[in-house]
């Protein structure tokens, strides 16, 4: 009877013998043999084969599973996501996992989901990550410490948000990101705020969509986009006076984006039957910046009031000053009145060239990445990012 504990202990004993035979050997990286038939079959193409082999190991040895990670990611970069996949789900089925791999894991085959375009899924993975009490709710309270998987299960939440145009859950998730990361993201906030406007507005809601506006500028006092929306509806709403002052808002915020409110602030004196203002305020913005747009409004305006003569006289002393296609342009419509004959076929034919010219020319640019386009989008079609494309302000073309 008192052989059977020894045998028992003898078995123990043998077996932890073995394991750190095993774990020696590892370390002196005399891997198991397997791992190289893996890893052949890998470098000749056959990568089901390698996956069989990889997973097999997987349940010999659980010191493989940062090559699972490794091969995983490689699969995935290269497009071949149900591999990828593949792997991901055999590591979570395993039970040695640790809780810090299992998390890995389970982030790695929501990125999977995302590549494969199984946005549901991968939405339900990276929300397991995020909201569940022991990884978010219960690490913010006991001081901040979350699971480095948070943070870009998170990102990638934002991002399916973005993608679905989901602004409300776009909204929550920047806001855990904000209290995770402690880097502050309220100019996006305010551009999901932004975005919900435009629903509003788009469903003839102008009560929500001006609630909402005020949301976003709460969030970004800085938020050119909402004060040009605050604007725009105003205008469509016939309250002129604040459409003005909203539109003046940009000013301040972003003296970039001018150029996309000077005509708006144009057509608002006009509405609101003042248009003796235009020039004084057309005036004191070319004192304060070089810009084609508000010289075109002021020569338009010259043009108008006085005549092409003066208004062609003006263009010519800017043009000495800042040359710029636009106002070349503009100077030949404005030669272009009352002229005949050969003179005025010359001037058609240079007219037909500049507009060629100018159309060719992209409108906005995006500061970070370069990305152009002929119109304005508030988040980069390129690279992603918000609020970085602006009016085109080249050497030649200032707007
Ligand atoms: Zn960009």
């Amino acid at each position: 009877m008192l052989l059977l504990p020894v045998a028992a202990a003898c078995g123990w004993w043998l077996a932890k013998r073995d394991e750190r035979r095993k774990q020696e050997e590892s370390a002196q990286g005399l891997l198991y043999p397997d791992y190289f038939k893996g890893l052949n079959y890998l470098i000749n193409e056959q990568p089901d084969k390698a996956i069989e082999v990889f997973v097999k190991m997987l349940e010999v040895d659980a010191e493989t599973v940062e090559t699972h990670f490794a091969l995983g990611s490689l699969f995935r970069r290269r497009g071949e996501v149900d591999r990828a996949i593949r792997i991901h789900q055999n590591l979570i089925a395993r039970p040695t996992l640790t809780p810090e791999q299992c998390n890995q894991a389970l982030l790695e085959l929501g990125e999977d989901y995302l590549r494969a375009g199984w946005f549901d899924r991968a939405e339900s993975l990276f929300l397991k990550l995020t909201e569940t009490p022991e990884t978010f709710s219960d690490s913010l309270m006991s001081g901040g410490a979350c699971t480095s998987q948070m943070v870009p299960a998170l990102r990638s939440l934002r991002d399916i948000y973005q993608q679905e145009r989901e602004w409300d859950k776009a909204i929550h998730v920047a806001y855990k990101l904000e209290t995770v990361t402690g880097k502050k993201l309220n100019n996006i906030i305010a551009q999901y705020h932004c975005e919900l406007a435009e629903q509003a507005r788009q469903q003839h809601d102008v009560d929500e969509a001006n609630r909402i506006i005020k949301r976003a500028l709460a969030s970004d006092p800085d938020c050119v986009r909402a004060s040009i929306l605050q604007g725009d509806i105003d205008m469509l709403s016939g309250h002129y006076v604040s459409a003005l002052r909203a539109y003046k808002n940009v000013e301040e915020q972003d003296a970039d984006y001018l150029a996309e409110v000077i005509p708006r602030i144009v057509d608002c004196y006009n509405k609101l039957g003042t248009p003796h203002e235009i020039a004084g305020y057309l005036k004191q913005i070319l004192q304060k910046y070089a810009g084609v747009v508000p010289l075109l409004a002021f020569a338009e305006l010259l043009r108008d009031q006085q005549g092409e003569q003066d208004a062609a006289i003006f263009v010519v002393e800017h043009l000495n000053k800042q040359p710029t296609l636009s106002g070349l342009a503009c100077l030949v419509d404005l030669y272009l009145v009352g002229s005949e004959g050969k003179i005025r076929g010359q001037l058609l034919t240079l007219n037909t060239a500049i507009k060629k010219l100018l159309q060719e020319r992209p409108l906005y640019q995006c500061g970070q990445c370069g990305f152009s386009g002929k119109s304005l989008h508030w988040q980069c079609p390129s690279c992603k990012k918000w609020g970085v494309m602006k009016p085109v302000q080249g050497l030649d073309e200032t707007p």
